[in-house]
């Protein structure tokens, strides 16, 4: 009999609600600090550049909140994703464990930011926002945002790290298709910008330093708001629509994670695979582990310290409590670009201080001898992102195999990587260290 290898969900099973983990944490989080007066920020702090409704998710302590009818419609463009059971993986490993991964790559920009760029631009747009500013480190959210802004008309100024604009021209193009303006950054355009030049004219600029110009642009203009593609509570909180289909569809294909693995960046894949599987398990109704992978070049989970630090390079933004290697941080120039942050979202960090999730990292070259496997069997080329989440299923897959045991296994697909190719071409030219 054939297998069931795909899951999917029928619209009447599609999730209606975000999942807000904050209702569920056993210590909340330290509250963000004005970087001025280092006093708790209020919502009033955030209004000059989010949606006030998105500043009302960031300081939520509600544990569901509903997804307008109009963001779920434009979900259903290419939601539910489909959850696979990766029969050609588990073979080719000899394993015992099940292993199951949720594609996100099926969406129009290849990965998971759309879940988050569509809501950020329905609620500034029914705010009356007509323009948008982001930043982009390898295009992956900068190309999500893009559509979402041209959706609802709006216009949209990308700051993208100089060296990724050099690098992936067709992100770039991308986004210019979806009708945004790319500016490579440092650049001329803001103080922020024309400080780095100053200091040094062939910068290759830096995640930090994009979103310094991004929201210096934002806040100088009452009708110009920001977006953030990943690490704020409320980015975390529209990607649980990732975690709340898996659940569903885990129950239709019959079986329990012990394992959900996610990949590192800022911590929005990952909080959006895991922490609808975190509630069940706080609530007594399941017993998984939750393992979130990071570069072994940039491991602020693993490596990194707890406490207040900036968003971005400058000190623009507030202070958030987080594990960090320091806002002037500056990470080798590994391919998995979105992976190249030097903190991590508050809510992941107090559930890790906590110990809740676990925290793994991982060499480049390991990720991409797992990603060529996972492509040589499952079809999908991965992000250079997302195979760090690969390796770390092919490292729990080997144990069990070890160990005798029927684990099963679940990781987020975050994103495909046909737009990162050349990083591939570096690997198989045994460029890659
Ligand atoms: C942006 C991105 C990441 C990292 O960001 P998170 O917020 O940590 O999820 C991972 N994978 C892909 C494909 C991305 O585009």
């Amino acid at each position: 009999m054939e297998q069931l290898k795909k899951i999917t969900l029928t619209e009447q099973e599609m999730p209606t609600q975000w999942y807000n983990i904050v209702a569920d944490m056993p210590t909340r989080p330290l509250p963000p600090l004005n970087p001025a007066t280092r006093e708790p920020a209020t919502r009033e702090d955030f209004y000059p550049i989010f949606a006030r409704e998105l500043v009302e998710q960031e300081f939520s302590t509600e544990a569901f909140i509903e997804i307008p009818e109009e963001v779920q419609a434009l979900y259903r463009m290419w939601r539910p994703t489909p959850l696979v059971r990766a029969y050609g993986l588990e073979k080719a490993l000899d394993t015992p464990a099940h292993i199951y991964f949720k594609n996100e790559s099926t969406s129009m920009a290849g990965s998971h930011k759309p879940n988050t760029a569509i809501p950020q631009a329905y609620y500034n747009y029914r705010q009356g926002i007509r323009r948008l500013t982001t930043e982009t480190g390898g295009g992956q959210w900068g190309s999500a945002l893009s559509f979402a802004a041209r959706h609802f008309g709006m216009d949209l100024t990308v700051f993208m790290v100089r060296v990724s604009y050099g690098q992936k021209p067709y992100r770039g193009l991308m986004m210019r298709t979806w009708g945004a303006e790319v500016v490579p950054s440092p650049s001329t355009r803001t103080a922020a910008g024309r400080r780095v030049l100053e200091h040094e004219p062939e910068s290759p600029g830096s995640l930090g330093i994009a979103v310094s110009e991004a929201v210096e642009m934002a806040a100088g203009d009452p009708e110009t708001n920001y977006a953030i593609g990943s690490v704020m509570n409320h980015v975390l909180l529209h990607q649980t629509v990732i975690g709340e289909e898996a659940l569903r569809q885990m129950e239709k294909a019959g079986e329990a994670p012990d394992v959900v693995i996610g990949c590192f960046g800022g911590g929005s894949n990952f909080a959006g695979i895991a922490f609808p599987f975190l509630r069940e398990r706080l609530r007594g109704r399941m017993a998984t582990r939750i393992v979130a992978v990071e570069p072994e070049s940039c491991p602020k989970l693993t490596q990194g310290e707890f406490r207040y630090d900036y968003g971005d390079e400058a000190g623009l933004t507030p202070l958030f409590p987080m594990y960090t290697l320091g806002h002037d941080f500056t990470p080798a120039a590994i391919h998995a670009g979105g992976l190249r942050y030097h903190g991590a979202g508050s809510l992941v960090s107090q559930l890790l201080k906590d110990g809740l999730v676990e925290a793994a990292d991982m060499p480049q070259l390991e990720t991409f001898e797992a990603g060529v496997l996972f492509a040589r069997t499952e079809g999908i080329i991965p992000a250079p992102e997302s195979t760090h989440a690969i390796a770390q299923a092919i490292r729990e897959a080997r144990r069990a195999r070890e160990e005798g045991r029927r684990e099963t296994i679940l990781f987020n697909l975050s994103g495909h990587g046909l737009v990162d190719l050349y990083a591939y071409e570096q690997y198989f030219a045994g460029r890659l260290r």
